[in-house]
């Protein structure tokens, strides 16, 4: 069917300085395909290291999930711990307010006795003044005296000990009285300043805890920023193998489309017949351009397919070329951009397999060939697409119509980013080479 279209050695190409010179059509030999084989052999290696580094990335990303999961748990603990502190500081406060309450009750019961001791105090001093000014205890011995008989006498001299020994008993009961309520106070103020103490000490713990949950906090924040790292490496990683796993399919494929081939040249050795041999080459014409006619041709800036092995990918002015730029901070650019307004439709540079047709979220609607020529294998990346018209694995001719020019994924501005890559395609994009003198750009 399509066997002719996926001829892997090129007729003789131009432009081509180097040993990536294409090799005359008709010379593929049974050698050619232990080369593919042993570029599907250094692919599958190239995968086994992914592979293991991608185990490295999940056991990386598994420790932080852990690390991640004890520290949950610890601020969970401090939370905890923050509540309870919080509980006893409302406790402490309510204390406090009791307390307070208690003092301030006491000290009325204190100025009240304090009073009456005073109003007591009053009396008394008058009273001894007035003894003085009736001539102290003249006055007693005149009440004593006034006594009409020894009875009387008697009565009126206990009368007057029991007066003063009566005012000294109030006296010294208020002064026990007074003693006892400021003792009290004196005992409710050491409380009081015990349950402050009490409540700085929780507050200080509080603080603490409150300054190891922000600690702990930010320590989840490093955690949850390394973990998405790995992520990103790890999803590289992945890109990549996806990436090779196709290229290998694309090699596997090549290898059959060469079995067929060569056993096709065989027959129509074998068959020696002039005749049959251009029926073999008319077939063939006819299914290559049948190709070509599904690619879309009612495009608006087609370009001309080249002879050689490459051709342009696409119409349009080169606006960036590979090597190091001096402008958007001044990376290493492995790539050439061509940039046109309008539709514009994306070629195959050469004949091969669509290794990859996807949506990358660097490269935006992204197709990768891989192109077999003269043993060496070579990948070219189309990236930023608007859309794409072909799938994995499918066969392409140099200028079949792969799809057209966009601005997907990291782009700013309709373009088509165009990689050549000696080899597989990988993620430092380490087989990049300069595309320029190898496809007419
Ligand atoms: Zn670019």
């Amino acid at each position: 069917m399509r066997k002719q279209i996926i001829t892997l050695s090129i007729a003789a190409s131009v432009g081509l300085g180097t040993a990536f010179i294409g090799i005359p059509s008709g010379t593929a030999k049974a050698e050619s395909i232990s080369e593919l084989e042993k570029k599907s052999e250094e692919i599958q290696n190239k995968q086994a290291d992914i592979q293991s580094e991608i185990s490295q990335k999940e056991s990386q990303l598994n420790e932080i999930s852990e690390e991640k999961a004890q520290v949950n748990a610890d601020i969970n603990r401090i939370d905890l711990a923050i509540g309870d502190t919080t509980a006893k500081i409302t406790e402490k406060n309510q204390q406090i307010d009791e307390k307070n309450a208690e003092i301030t009750q006491l000290n009325k019961e204190i100025d009240v006795l304090k009073d009456r001791i005073e109003a007591r105090n009053e009396v008394l001093k008058d009273r001894a003044r007035s003894y003085q000014e009736s001539g102290g205890l003249v006055s007693y011995i005149d009440v004593l005296v006034g006594a009409e008989s020894f009875g009387d006498f008697i009565d009126r001299v206990g009368a007057v000990a029991v007066i003063l020994e009566a005012d000294q008993d109030i006296l010294a009961q208020h002064k026990a009285d007074k003693d006892a309520l400021e003792q009290k106070q004196a005992q409710l103020e050491k409380d009081l300043s015990d349950l402050e103490a009490m409540r700085a000490e929780l507050a200080s713990l509080q603080a603490d805890l409150n300054a190891q949950k922000e600690e702990k906090n930010k320590l989840m924040t490093s955690l949850l920023q390394e973990e998405a790292q790995v992520n990103e490496l790890k999803m590289s990683l992945e890109e990549q193998n996806e990436n090779l796993t196709a290229q290998d399919a694309a090699v596997q494929k090549a290898i059959e489309l060469e079995q067929q081939r060569q056993a096709e040249l065989k027959r129509q050795q074998e068959a020696a017949a002039a005749a049959a041999s251009a029926a073999a080459s008319a077939a063939a014409a006819a299914a290559q351009s049948s190709s070509s006619a599904g690619g879309g041709s009612s495009a608006v800036s087609t370009i001309p397919v080249s002879d050689g092995t490459f051709t342009r990918p696409a119409a349009g002015t080169i606006t960036s070329g590979f090597g190091f730029r001096s402008f958007n901070g001044g990376g290493f650019h492995y790539g050439v951009d061509i940039a046109k307004a309008g539709t514009v439709p994306i070629v195959a540079a050469a004949d091969g397999v669509v290794s990859r047709s996807y949506t990358s979220s660097s490269y935006g609607e992204t197709v990768m060939i891989t192109h077999i020529i003269n043993g060496q294998t070579y990948t070219t990346v189309y990236a930023h697409m608007s859309s794409r018209s072909v799938g994995n694995l499918a066969t392409v001719t140099k200028g079949q119509v792969i799809g057209y020019m966009g601005n997907t994924g990291d782009s700013y501005g309709q373009h088509l980013h165009f990689e050549l890559h000696r080899g597989a395609w990988n993620a430092a994009k380490s087989n990049a080479i300069n595309p320029v003198g190898i496809v007419p750009l």
